[in-house]
């Protein structure tokens, strides 16, 4: 059988019969994959390391069927400092699960690969505030899945906004306040103008950025809320934020 070797961080992982681990990792090369950890849950088993949410690792797999199974991996960065503080390690959650519903399986992206990982590092050892590089990384997953948003007309109408701005939850779309519907939250000013300023703002930008972190905050559950309307996929993590 033939041993791949790809570099891929864990996006989830779930207890899988009695020993093993069935995790979600997103490699570089294959996209996102699902893959088998053999008997892994005992206290020192080689490759405990291997299942844990943002291992990123270099992986040896084999196809096994329907699934990989991971035979040996090598750690790169364990992200480990993103577990330390809840509410950063909420919101690198948020990061994990938009990469996954971003992609079917074995989709390849080496872009979202490369902004995931970013993300994390930026989080993890740039100081970048977690809430605005989430939300930066939200939008910048929208726009790379087609999903621009625009700023300056509604996305309905395409009148220039007057007053508040709602977002549609049928649609998935933003829309003015004549042409929201019952189905349609208001989004305040304020995290519509971040989603503005984060648009044109580059990651290393971002600690200049100075804004309460419940705006940010409420735009990142708008944006999540925006892609679970637009691809029809319910997201978890940001109801936790
Ligand atoms: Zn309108």
């Amino acid at each position: 059988m033939e041993t791949i070797i790809v570099k891929g961080i864990v996006l989830s992982s779930y207890d899988y019969k009695e020993k093993d681990k069935l995790v979600e990792v997103f490699t570089a090369e294959l996209g996102k994959i699902t893959a088998v950890i053999k008997g892994c849950k005992a206290p020192n088993a080689k490759l405990k390391f291997a299942f844990q949410p943002f291992c990123f690792a270099e992986f040896s797999i084999i196809r096994q069927g329907k699934f990989y199974q991971i035979i040996d991996a090598k750690l790169i960065d364990s992200f480990f400092d993103l577990t330390y503080d809840l509410s950063t390690y909420y919101l690198s959650n948020v990061i994990l699960e938009v990469s996954s519903v971003s992609v079917d399986f074995e989709e390849q992206n080496p872009k979202l690969f490369i902004l995931l990982a970013n993300a994390l590092k930026n989080i993890c050892y740039d100081n970048l505030p977690a809430h605005l590089v989430t939300a930066k990384f939200c939008e910048d997953v929208m726009n790379m899945l087609g999903y621009k948003i625009s700023f300056y007309k509604c996305t309905n109408c395409n009148m220039p906004y007057t007053n508040k701005v709602f977002l549609n939850l049928d649609s998935g779309e933003f829309v003015c306040a004549s042409c929201k519907n019952e189905n349609s939250i208001s989004v305040s000013n304020q995290a519509f103008a971040l989603l503005k300023i984060l648009a044109s703002t580059d990651y290393e930008r971002l600690g200049t950025v100075k804004i309460a972190e419940n705006v940010a905050k409420e735009a990142i559950i708008a944006l999540c809320k925006n892609m679970e309307h637009r691809l029809l996929k319910i997201l978890h993590s940001y109801k936790f934020i």
